[in-house]
């Protein structure tokens, strides 16, 4: 089974990949951390990326396209591939594609969580947590039971995530639906896009995907 897996920051994306990877035994292929391998490790590709991204510019689909190309050739014929960040336009879609059929594979899913943008803003702007514990608390929906202090640990000190805020999460909806509505196109008319509601609970979206990855 090969997956992309789409979602807005705030979606839950790394969670619902994390569980596919201890439920199923999937890989998954995030760019970001696979340029940060290669770049580490000192491969050819990765010493390619590393002077691309010194001199400030965009990492090529040839780069990215490598780094997949030997991640597949080092997995299991039987393990799953998740694709996350790529891809991100209809050139890249055809060259996944030409990489899947290299390795005997073919894509079988399009998941996207899809969020409610004023229900993530409401969400994301009233959190807080106990900077002791890490206990999660809500402005709105879970305020302590006294305040201002932890129900859980007493402590007293409380923090927030910088950019918790509205202009953030619009922000990132905005890049993130000008990076996915280019690939939907592409692969809307063959069935395989698969939507969930990112909203629910963890336990629900997880339940959720595992449908759908029946169903396919
Ligand atoms: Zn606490």
């Amino acid at each position: 089974m090969n997956i992309i897996l789409l979602g807005p920051p705030g979606a839950g994306k790394g969670t619902q990949a994390n569980l596919l990877v201890d439920n199923h035994g999937m890989k998954q292929l995030s760019t970001g951390d696979m340029l940060r391998a290669a770049v580490k490790a000192g491969t050819e590709v990765g010493l390619e990326a590393k002077a691309v991204m010194e001199r400030g510019e965009l990492v090529s689909d040839a780069i990215v396209s490598a780094l997949i190309d030997d991640e597949l050739a080092a997995m299991d014929a039987d393990t799953g591939a998740i694709f996350d960040g790529f891809p991100r336009t209809p050139a890249q879609a055809a060259t996944l594609e030409e990489i899947l059929a290299k390795h005997d594979r073919k894509l079988d899913l399009v998941v996207e969580l899809v969020v409610d943008e004023e229900a993530l803003v409401d969400r994301v702007t009233g959190r807080f947590t106990c900077a002791n514990c890490g206990e999660g608390y809500h402005d709105r929906h879970k305020q302590p039971e006294v305040e201002g202090v932890c129900d859980r640990c007493g402590s007293t000190e409380f923090k927030r995530r910088k950019d918790d805020t509205e202009e953030t999460v619009r922000t990132r909806m905005k890049e993130y639906r000008a990076k996915t509505a280019p690939i939907l196109p592409v692969y809307e008319p063959r069935g395989i896009v698969h939507r969930v509601d990112g909203m629910a609970s963890i336990d629900d979206v997880t339940t959720a995907i595992e449908k759908v990855l029946a169903s396919a």
